[in-house]
């Protein structure tokens, strides 16, 4: 299969905001993209994410979102979702799915497919339609303007008639749909994927698992050029099952959860409607808590004083998802076949949908096609943030936050006492690479938090965070002694991705971030305008910190050896020790009450005459341990 985005037309804007809809099966959202990158536009209770479910009802509008949805068991005959399900279609085409669906659906005009509430006909447009004004009243809420054109995404397996159907539901909406953009190529637009100055020709995975549908992409990608030009996706072929999702995973539980139930209780015990749904929900979020955490105690009162309590490892529900994920697998393996390529030649996946977020999907996706998967953004909310750039490039409003091939801003690690640790110096060409090594400041530290930052002054506080993560379950050591080595690499779509691992153990830890995104030119120059106003503080601030840290870490080994010495320690000496400590440690001290009224050289030399008077000390407690160890 081959198709492209259509562009039949080509908007004049006269810098008017043209919003990007990812117009969804269950949930739709609508976005923007300024100079800060895109967003999404939440609803005035803060929430973005408007469930695709209209309620028709006898005395008002229509109910569009959350409370439809919350209330669709109440009003089964009123309530329309997945109607995107029918857009465009005729009733052969929709044969299987009516089944599924609670309400009516009739033919009409040619068999197309309809929807019959009470008296009332409605095509899958005017339905889409309710869904689409909703969202541009939240958009024209949260920019306080009025919007007149917007960017739709469609699967990429969508026909004319269904992509026509779509542009029709917009226009009823008061919308002029000014292009329909493939998902897939929307979520590659949110990664910056075919954009910038140093864009080269790519071919793409997108892999977009969600909670019942399982859609691989493979799309070739033609950058713009210099002159401004749109890049140009090309389709090469879609595959998937329109029943595979996280839904599954939550039945395997919900079944594991049955099992073993009747196992140790021995009875036939049923479940009510209500109750089956109340664990459908209990599994979804121990399925959830195990993407994050290696286990999950599932406890259930079943009354009568008894109780289902057990925990579920992550290792045995990965047993249990294997089968599952190698269903997607073989679907990726004929996409590639059909596009006539194999997995090493794709350049990059880009991950789609909430069930991405799953650690075994995401290594199985990566071990497949031979690259780290693109994750960096929120997999719910990917295709809505592409369609937002979609808009801008053609309201031609964002040339610039696209076109950085440099990294605009330094980045960097916090370390120790708030200090911070570049690792990419600001206007560094993409892609690059920087690795370092850090170590343990507390004895028997088991979990090391990396925070992420960027901007160009010396402290965390004059920083931003781009994001943070945990490197855990490094096994016991003493301080100084794990060896971390923390690897910075930008690609060349601008994508970070900082991983951690710990060299004795093996522990690693990662997490990808779009450091463009989120600061428009303005505050850069800004940030780093302050850091040449600022630089001779900063770096005062900067050595304070280090030698505190460093202290620290000194007046401990000091106080370590002094008692393996112990007795063996000539009074005198140890007086002249104590004295340097208690000198140090007033500086320590202070560094954390008024560091900048401290002089850095005088603490440095306090530091250096605490150390120079401890070799001798060393000395001893060397030789101590030797004689204590037994020989060899
Ligand atoms: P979507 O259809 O893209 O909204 O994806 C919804 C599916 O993603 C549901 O099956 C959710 O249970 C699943 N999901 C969302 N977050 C997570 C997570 N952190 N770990 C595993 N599955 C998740």
């Amino acid at each position: 299969m081959s198709s492209q985005d259509d562009s039949s037309s080509k908007p004049t804007t006269n810098g008017e905001i043209i919003i990007g809809i990812d117009l969804g099966t269950t949930n739709s959202l609508v976005a923007i993209c300024d100079e800060r990158g895109p967003r999404v536009l939440p609803d005035a209770a803060g929430r973005a994410i408007l469930p695709s479910v209209v309620r028709f009802t006898d005395d008002g509008p229509p109910v569009v979102g959350g409370e439809a949805r919350r209330l669709a068991v109440m009003f089964p005959k009123e309530t329309i979702y997945s109607v995107k399900r029918l857009m465009g279609r005729g009733l052969d085409d929709v044969a299987e799915d009516i089944p599924h669906l609670p309400f009516d659906i009739v033919g009409g005009e040619n068999d197309t497919a309809r929807i019959r509430v009470g008296e009332r006909i409605y095509t899958p447009q005017e339905v889409s339609a309710m869904i689409l004004r909703e969202l541009k009243v939240q958009a024209e809420a949260a920019l306080g303007t009025p919007i007149r054109k917007a960017v739709v995404t469609v699967p990429a397996y969508f026909d004319d008639a269904q992509r026509q159907a779509t542009r029709d539901a917009g226009r009823l909406a008061g919308l002029e749909v000014v292009r329909i953009v493939n998902e897939p190529t929307a979520a590659a637009l949110a990664y910056g994927i075919g954009q910038g100055k140093g864009a080269k020709a790519e071919t793409i995975a997108v892999y977009d698992l969600g909670g019942g549908t399982f859609d691989i992409s493979i799309l070739q990608v033609t950058p713009g050029g210099e002159a401004g030009e749109d890049s140009f996706f090309q389709v090469l072929s879609t595959a998937g099952d329109t029943h595979l999702g996280g839904d599954d995973v939550d039945r395997m539980i919900m079944e594991l959860v049955f099992e073993e139930i009747r196992k140790e209780f021995g009875e036939k015990l049923t479940f009510p409607p209500c109750t089956q749904q109340a664990l459908r929900n209990f599994a979804e979020a121990a399925k959830i808590r195990l993407s994050n955490e290696e286990s999950a105690q599932l406890q259930i009162d079943l009354g009568d004083g008894r109780v289902y309590d057990r925990m579920l490892t992550r290792d045995e529900l990965e047993e249990m998802m294997e089968p599952w994920v190698q269903r997607t697998m073989v679907a990726c393996d004929r996409a590639m076949r059909d596009a006539k390529l194999d997995a090493g030649k794709i350049d990059r996946v880009v991950m789609v949908g909430g069930s991405t977020r799953i650690p075994l999907v995401r290594k199985s996706v990566g071990e497949r096609f031979q690259c780290e998967p693109y994750t960096a953004l929120d997999p719910d909310l990917v295709v809505a943030l592409g369609a937002g750039v979609q808009a801008s490039i053609l309201a031609g409003t964002n040339r610039d936050m696209l076109l950085l091939d440099v990294i605009p801003l330094s980045l960097g690690i916090e370390t120790m006492g708030g200090a911070v640790a570049k690792l990419i110096v600001r206007n560094t060409t993409v892609p690059t690479r920087a690795t370092e090594k850090f170590s343990t400041s507390v004895d028997g530290q088991t979990n090391v938090k990396i925070n992420v930052l960027q901007g160009e002054r010396e402290l965390v506080a004059d920083c931003r965070s781009l994001g943070e993560f945990e490197l855990r379950n490094i096994p016991t050591m003493p301080a100084g002694i794990p060896q971390i080595e923390v690897e910075f690499l930008v690609d060349a779509n601008g994508i970070l991705n900082v991983s951690a691992v710990e060299k004795r153990s093996g522990k690693v830890a990662s997490i990808q971030i779009v450091p463009r995104y989120g600061l428009t030119r303005e505050e850069i120059d800004t940030m780093e305008q302050e850091s040449y106003t600022y630089a001779r503080q900063d770096m005062h601030a900067h050595r304070i910190i280090d030698l505190a840290v460093n202290s620290c870490l000194d007046i401990k080994w000091i106080r370590d050896a002094m008692e393996r010495v112990g007795e063996g320690l000539d009074a005198e000496y140890g007086e002249k020790l104590e004295s340097k400590i208690a000198r140090l440690q007033e500086f320590v001290d202070r560094s954390h009450r008024e560091p900048a009224k401290i002089d850095a050289d005088e603490f440095y030399q306090a530091k250096e005459d605490l150390d120079q008077e401890s070799v001798r000390l060393h000395e001893q407690a060397i030789t101590r341990s030797l004689k204590e160890e037994p020989a060899g």
